[in-house]
């Protein structure tokens, strides 16, 4: 409203301007014949301009409901100068009736319909009395009259009335029409931009990454989970070939004829990980095909536990086979040491038969020490749990361990330890988990090295953590996923039992356990178990 209202002053001032030099130059022309005195025209003119500025004073500082009183009151004012000006130019016969129709479009336009009629109104009622008092003589005219009957007089007036109301109308209208207009496209603008932040905001909290790719193969976007997830930057992939993301993707993938595929990618911290994507078509609202929509999810976690179930399936099931044979075993095994034993101690046999003896019973008694072992990994005793302190166990369990025939002494030990840490287990299980991982520890060491133990709650205080590091040759590669399996070893003369007991005991205490491991350098295991 205020700038429309500036506007219109500008306009006012112009016209009162073109109006100021028009009487100038009626008269420097000399024409007077229907010219009142200048003097009231220059008067009136002055008026306008003044009460322009008091007009333009008063908006500065109004409201919007004390502007529509302004308006008003403003174009009452200019009816009222406009009638002045016509009743010294001729009255009836005046060049400026015209006027009254900008003053009715002024109030049309900032009013609509109802200032443009009372506009009209006001205007018809100045223009017939000043017709009619100037008529019937009531005021004198100051320009010699034109001998006009009655009838011309009526229907001039009835014709500017008429055009009065038909201004007044015919803006105000079409002022209403133009603000409803510009309502409905400020709030089809509006729902338009919200629909967009809409869109925006679900693609962006999406939890799976978002690629767009264009008619070229070309990356246009990637959603900010997909920034996260493949640790880049957008504007470091736009534009760029999708193949130069991943690289391994194959051509029916591209061209759509396989809509998921799991592919491998390497981040730039050097992390590989594992995405599953899904291909769809990208359209735009006619149906045309303009690029794809790749979604994606990183799946190596997924991935590391489909794995272990994997892994402990597989355990269960030999387990389950293994420990029947074993027990089968076990008997003959001691009968025949049994009778072996009672052979031997018949002093009548040779050296050689004794020396043969021995090693039978050496041997049963190994094959008795495998089975044991074989035993408790596939039906441990019944967990005895218990509130133990996790730092007292270790030490202890040190050291017996560096007393015990396993022990060089070329090892160095490092114990860091929490105090007063506790969980709930069964301490002699607990014992044979560190007792396993020591003897692997002082094994891959080859007689020097340095074994290092390592107890701590997490950050939290939910879990306690058990490391247990060596500086040994470390586990290559292609051996790493396969080293909690039963009867799997690099040792000659190793069970492969040890770490799938330990991976049994731990898993039944409700318990984690990872590895990290290189090469020459060193193998690290990492016990996770709930606090009690
Ligand atoms: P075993 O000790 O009888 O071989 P385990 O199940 O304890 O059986 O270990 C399986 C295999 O894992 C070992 O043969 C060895 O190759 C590897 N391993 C276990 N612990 C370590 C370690 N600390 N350093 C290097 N290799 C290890």
């Amino acid at each position: 409203m205020e700038l429309r209202l500036k506007k219109l002053i500008l306009y006012r001032l112009i016209i009162t301007t073109v109006t100021l030099l028009m009487g100038l130059f009626f008269q420097l022309e000399g024409i007077s014949a229907f010219w009142g005195p200048y003097a009231f025209f220059y008067f009136l003119i002055f008026l306008v301009y003044g009460t322009t500025v008091i007009f333009a004073l008063l908006i500065r500082k109004r409201k919007a409901r004390d502007l529509t009183f302004l308006i008003y009151s403003q174009t009452t004012a200019d009816a009222l100068i406009i009638t002045g000006i016509i009743y010294i130019t001729a009255g009836s016969a005046s060049v400026f009736t015209p006027l009254y129709i900008l003053a009715i479009l002024e109030a049309g336009v900032l009013l609509e319909r109802k200032g443009g009629l009372m506009a009209a109104s006001v205007c018809s009622i100045y223009y017939a009395l000043l017709l009619g008092l100037e008529h019937y003589w009531v005021i004198p005219s100051l320009t010699p009259r034109l001998p006009y009957h009655n009838v011309v007089l009526l229907y001039t007036l009835f014709v500017y009335i008429l055009a009065f109301y038909l201004s007044g109308y015919l803006t105000g209208y079409l002022a209403e029409e133009v603000r409803k207009s510009g309502k409905e496209l400020t709030k089809s603008r509006e729902d338009f931009s919200r629909l967009e932040a809409f869109n925006r905001d679900v693609i962006q909290s999406m939890q799976s990454g978002l690629l767009t790719v264009d008619r070229k193969g070309q990356i246009s976007f990637l959603n900010k989970a997909g920034e996260k997830i493949l640790d880049i930057r957008t504007s470091q992939i736009k534009d760029r070939p999708i193949t130069d993301l991943f690289l391994d993707l194959n051509q029916d993938f591209q061209e759509g004829l396989r809509s998921r595929m799991e592919t491998a990618f390497q981040r730039h911290d050097g992390e590989e990980i594992k995405l599953g994507l899904s291909i769809s078509s990208l359209k735009d609202h006619r149906g045309n095909k303009v690029g794809q929509i790749i979604t994606f999810q990183d799946l190596t976690l997924i991935k590391e536990m489909e794995e272990s179930m994997r892994r402990s399936e597989k355990l269960a099931t030999i387990g389950q086979l293994a420990a029947g044979i074993a027990h089968e075993i076990r008997n003959p095994l001691a009968s025949i040491s049994g009778a072996i034993q009672l052979l031997k101690e018949e002093k009548e046999e040779g050296e050689s038969s004794q020396r043969l003896m021995e090693i039978i019973l050496a041997e049963s008694g190994r094959l008795n020490r495998l089975i044991t072992d074989f035993l408790l990994y596939a039906q441990p005793p019944k967990l005895n749990k218990k509130k133990v302190d996790v730092g007292a166990l270790v030490d202890n369990t040190l050291e017996v361990f560096s007393r015990s025939p396993q022990w060089t002494k070329g090892i160095k030990l490092t114990k860091i330890m929490e105090p007063n840490i506790t969980i709930s287990a069964d301490p002699q299980q607990l014992e044979q988990v560190l007792w396993n991982l020591f003897i692997n520890a002082v094994d891959a060491m080859e007689g020097k090295g340095v074994l290092e133990v390592k107890v701590h709650k997490d950050g939290k205080g939910q879990a306690v953590t058990l490391m247990v590091a060596d500086t040994g040759k470390g586990i290559s590669p292609k051996d790493i996923n396969n080293i909690f399996d039963p009867f799997f070893t690099t040792k000659e003369g190793g069970s492969g039992l040890g770490l799938s007991i330990v991976h049994k005991i731990v898993e039944i205490h409700g318990g984690d356990i990872a590895v990290e491991s290189r090469p020459d350098r060193g193998t690290t295991f990492i016990l996770t178990f709930p606090t009690s």
